[in-house]
């Protein structure tokens, strides 16, 4: 490997654009080389020195220096080319979710331990600002119910995305299954998926609104509302009713109240963190993918009864 890390990203859509680019860019410790994307393209964007290709097939022949491949493609097509990327001796780094299937990452930790390279599986809202002090708040008390709402507008957060509706694409657990990496992040215990109801449009193939009740292992009972109709105010909060009070996270996991208190807030950074620990990572030869989150979804959908509602359209 390189001094700098050299990095090729595949799937050149609104994540990879707003978020994994500039935080490339701004690390003297990383490169990007090249981007692979259906449609590739970075007009409007202001790289240079970056090469385009269709697919990750070509930009692994004509790139083999790439120590890493960052995957930003829908998670339906993420399987198969994060494989491809370990079989060709590159680490790589899953964005959120990390897969379609709860077995298919598996599949590949299988892929990247027998070659000895790094696999992760970035859960962004877990670097969200407020998470760690909520986790360090949590480990000293009991936590004896609470609620998450996780209520956004499809219409303005995903326009166009014909895949988040296409199965595998999970509808509503797209932004929801940050909700449950944040919880299953800041927990000190098991939590799983009690109940669980799927409201899904007739025209369409995955959930626009979820209803879940969890329970942790000291049987705590955890209500979640995930809901895409929501215009207006946005609501991404997380709330848990303990012995020692109550705790509010807010805003996606930017700000904590306690009882009402705020006692963190601030700019989120995110991506910065998750390219961090990545580099820590591939320094060390280790993985990083835990699947609590897409196991929690998958178990919803397993025991989900469905409810059938109004057409959605754009
Ligand atoms: P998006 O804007 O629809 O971008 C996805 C990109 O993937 C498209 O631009 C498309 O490229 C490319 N693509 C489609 N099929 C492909 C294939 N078979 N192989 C390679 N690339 C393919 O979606 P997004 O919002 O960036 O989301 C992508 C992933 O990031 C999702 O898993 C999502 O959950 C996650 N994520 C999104 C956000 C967010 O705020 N949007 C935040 C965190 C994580 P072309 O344009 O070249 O056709």
């Amino acid at each position: 490997m390189t001094e700098r890390l050299r990095l090729g990203i595949v799937g050149f859509g609104k994540i990879a654009r707003d978020q994994h680019l500039p935080t490339i860019l701004n690390s003297p410790e990383m490169e990007l080389t090249a981007i692979a994307s259906p449609n590739a393209s970075v007009d409007g964007v202001g790289i240079e020195g970056v090469s385009l290709y269709l697919t990750l097939e070509q930009m692994l022949e004509a790139s083999p220096d790439l120590d890493a491949v960052i995957m930003c493609q829908p998670p339906q097509f993420r399987f198969a080319a994060a494989q491809a990327a370990l079989l060709a001796g590159k680490h790589v780094f899953l964005e959120k979710p990390p897969g379609s299937t709860v077995s298919e990452v598996e599949h590949l930790k299988f892929v990247a331990a027998e070659r000895h390279l790094t696999l992760f599986a970035g859960w962004h809202s877990r670097c969200a600002t407020a998470v760690a002090r909520a986790k360090l708040w949590l480990a000293k008390v009991h936590v004896h119910g609470g609620a998450i709402r996780w209520r956004e507008d499809v219409r303005h957060w995903h326009p166009n995305q014909d895949w988040i509706w296409a199965a595998g694409g999970m509808g509503v657990f797209d932004p929801g299954i940050n909700a449950l990496s944040i919880l299953t992040e800041i927990m000190p215990e098991p939590v799983r998926v009690l109940e669980s109801v799927l409201e899904l449009p007739a025209n369409r193939h995955s959930p626009i609104a979820v209803r879940l009740k969890l329970a942790t292992a000291s049987g705590a009972l955890i209500d979640v509302d995930f809901d895409w109709r929501q215009t207006g105010q946005q609501t991404w909060e997380i709330e848990l009713d303990s012995d020692h009070g109550n705790l509010r996270l807010t805003d996606g996991g930017s700000r904590l109240a306690i009882d009402g208190q705020l006692e963190v807030t601030g700019i989120d950074q995110e991506y910065p963190a998750l390219y961090h620990h990545f580099r820590e990572l591939v320094r060390e030869r280790r993985s990083d993918v835990d699947l609590t989150p897409l196991q929690l979804v998958a178990d919803a959908f397993i025991v989900g009864r469905l409810s059938s509602t109004a057409n959605f359209d754009y």
